[in-house]
């Protein structure tokens, strides 16, 4: 079997099975091998009853207080324990099982393993696997992978399909230099795979992660170096400071922060020194650095040059596209708007008139890097949300004018160091304050019991005339689906409110139309409440917005986390944040609470570090940005500069001669620099 054979080739992997896999883009064993678990079961010892927590998964051994009972609620029969040891006892309940009434003894002792819920005030074992001594203690401290899965695939069914491909591919052979892999202290490649899939242990995980995020760093620095411009290319777009842009500035309700200033002072200084411009901006959420792009794209306009203004969501684009619409296009500039979900005609419309030099401004996604996309005079190309996009991507763009100046966003609080390796070839500009009109966003951390109160507050909020967003996780173990999951949620919350409260929801498997419909009326302030999946996550501005809430916020990341609260704290008004959390372990607590006591995204970023530190984690990357698989620029840091240092070592000839003579090697590179990350 061979890395490029399709996964069908895997003995049990069936059409159905391949059409789950497809849809989680795993189409070859390679791909399959690149489906990491996105974490790990682990059999720890038993623990006894007294000592259970609600959220806990957990295994107790005891026996039976009396005989089990069956009812039946609708269409389910529930099938009820009691378990007791010498510290306590425990409810157990099963649904749809009753054939275990039978198998349940009085006398006999069981091991348990299952979810601990609170139902009614109880804590309640639900739906646990039932084990004998020895079975138990074959599993006990292995760490069994839990794989990302889609409806219709089973854990076990995908840890079949890994194992069988790990034993029958045959070239799965090194690609790394051996020096760099001595030097670094590196497993080999398929050692490495086996232990991220099947480790013994954590360290042996910890080491296999390693190796495999170093990988991902290391290409991605090697495709920087591979593109890298050292020299400063000379540019025909020389953009002077027109004085128009001072009263698109005096027309604003508020003035630009020293930062923001300082910052579009730094752009006009490159795109006005006859060199082409390559420019990092970074500025925590919130920071206001939209602002900054519509001024440089202004004063691109105002000197006859055309402007590409590149996003990575819908709902994104159309949200720019409109606050341009609204800044500019009263003072002549033409803007586009250029996504995917157009229809062909309008596509092609569009490009005719970017090609004629009858749009100035074009917005878009990616749509706006395709093939048959034409400038007339592009001058100055902005990316937004920089970390969703791959370099090529980057790239791309800048190929559509004669070296136009590059701009590009980031909100990801990334320390200097680390930035200047992932964005190696570009300047950096940092808007490091905050608009002096916005109060601290005020924190809390609860429980679910809180949550009579929080609609409370929400009601209070939302009769003053403030909007309120609520973010339900996706559940992945209950087989619900997205759109299940949160249409559930808004149904029950429409019970709850009454019906003044206008209420609507949001997720990623609307048609593109629909999504931008809802943002468009809930910042038009026609939604009170707007219930969605983490799709808001990237750079949707509605200030008056001021509550936000997060339910099941331990299972995100302190960096996702940080990003979604930014949706509120927009505006002048008091905003909120109420980080809900379903199970409450010591861990995650303390992990929320950092989040809780600030609002700094450089802060947060550094702390989440610390507390995730030595191998304590289980490498499960939390966070929504996609362009590595495993690696997170935070918690690897350390290897990031690692990897860094190993691709600055090679010279532009060493490179060009890798890149000939190891295909493996260069097919990866091409994946980072054309990676897609939508
Ligand atoms: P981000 O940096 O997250 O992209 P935005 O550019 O979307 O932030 O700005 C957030 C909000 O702050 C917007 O509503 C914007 O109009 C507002 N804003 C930007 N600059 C300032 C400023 N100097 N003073 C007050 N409000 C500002
Ligand atoms: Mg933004």
């Amino acid at each position: 079997m061979k890395l490029s054979d399709s996964v069908r080739k895997i003995k049990g992997v069936g059409e159905k099975a391949e059409n789950c896999l497809n849809r989680m883009n795993v189409f070859t064993v390679g791909d399959l091998l690149e489906h990491y678990p996105r974490d790990y079961d682990e059999f720890k010892p038993l623990q006894p009853i007294v000592g259970l927590r609600e959220g806990m998964v957990a295994a107790i051994e005891g026996s039976l207080s009396a005989r089990p009972q069956m009812r039946t609620a609708g269409r389910l029969k529930i099938l009820t324990i009691t378990l007791q040891d010498e510290s306590g006892s425990v409810l157990v309940t099963w649904f749809n099982m009753p054939f275990l009434r039978n198998r349940l003894k009085m006398g006999t002792r069981y091991i348990l393993r299952g979810w601990v819920v609170r139902k009614s005030g109880r804590l309640v074992m639900e739906q646990p696997k039932i084990y004998t001594r020895e079975e138990y203690h074959r599993r006990a401290g292995k760490l069994r992978p839990v794989y990302p899965l889609t409806a219709g695939l089973t854990n076990n069914a995908v840890t079949k399909a890994v194992e069988t491909a790990l034993r029958e591919t045959e070239d799965l052979q090194e690609y790394l230099p051996t020096e760099i892999r001595k030097r670094r202290n590196l497993l080999g490649y398929k050692k490495a795979l086996r232990q991220i899939h099947f480790p013994e242990n954590r360290r042996e995980m910890c080491e296999g992660r390693r190796r495999l995020v170093f990988d991902e760093l290391f290409l991605y620095s090697l495709a920087l170096a591979y593109i890298k411009k050292n020299d400063a290319v000379p540019s025909s777009h020389v953009i002077e400071e027109k004085p128009e842009a001072a009263a698109l500035l005096d027309s604003l309700p508020f003035s630009l922060t020293k930062a923001q200033e300082r910052v579009l002072g730094e752009i006009m200084a490159d795109m006005g020194s006859g060199y082409a411009m390559n420019r990092l901006v970074q500025g925590d959420v919130g920071s206001g650095k939209t602002i900054v792009a519509v001024l440089a794209l202004y004063q691109a306009v105002l000197n006859g040059r055309q402007g590409a203004f590149m996003v990575p969501t819908e709902v994104l684009a159309n949200q720019h596209y409109r606050s341009l619409c609204g800044l500019l296009s009263d003072r002549g500039v033409r803007i586009g708007l250029l996504t995917g979900s157009l229809t062909a005609k309008q596509k092609r419309e569009g490009q005719e008139k970017l090609a004629a030099g009858e749009w100035d401004i074009v917005v878009g996604t990616h749509a706006i890097i395709q093939d048959k996309v034409e400038f007339d005079n592009l001058a100055l190309v902005i990316t937004d949300e920089q970390h969703r996009f791959g370099v090529r991507q980057r790239e791309s763009l800048f190929k559509k004018g004669e070296e136009p100046h590059v701009l590009a966003m980031s909100a990801t609080p990334i320390p200097r160091t680390l930035a200047l390796i992932l964005y190696g070839d570009m300047d950096l500009s940092v808007i490091d304050e905050r608009p002096s009109n916005r109060l601290p966003i005020k924190n809390c951390v609860v429980n679910t019991s809180y949550r009579p109160n929080a609609y409370k507050f929400m009601k209070e909020q939302i009769d003053r005339g403030r909007q309120v967003y609520i973010i339900c996780p996706m559940v992945e173990e209950s087989g619900e689906s997205e759109l299940e999951n949160v249409t559930i949620y808004t149904e029950e919350l429409r019970e709850i409110f009454p019906s003044s409260v206008r209420i609507d929801s949001l997720h990623g498997r609307m048609r593109p139309q629909e999504k931008d419909e809802i943002m468009e009326r809930f910042a038009r302030g026609e939604t009170d409440i707007l219930v969605s999946t983490t799709v808001i996550e990237v750079g949707i501005d509605v200030p008056g917005a001021t509550v936000i809430m997060i339910e099941n916020a331990e299972r995100f990341g302190l960096a996702q986390l940080h990003q979604l609260r930014g949706r509120v704290g927009r505006g002048s008004e008091q905003s909120y944040c109420i980080l809900m959390t379903g199970q409450e372990s010591e861990e995650a607590r303390e992990r929320l609470s950092v989040l809780a006591g600030s609002n700094d995204g450089f802060y947060i970023a550094r702390e989440d570090l610390k507390l995730r530190g030595q191998g304590d984690l289980f490498g499960v990357r939390q966070s929504g940005d996609q362009l590595f698989a495993l690696a997170d620029i935070f918690e690897d840091a350390a290897i990031l500069q690692e990897a860094g240092e190993e691709a600055k070592t090679f010279t532009g000839e060493e490179l060009a001669l890798l890149y000939k003579k190891n295909r493996r090697l260069r097919g990866r590179i091409e994946r980072y620099l054309g990676q897609v990350t939508l």
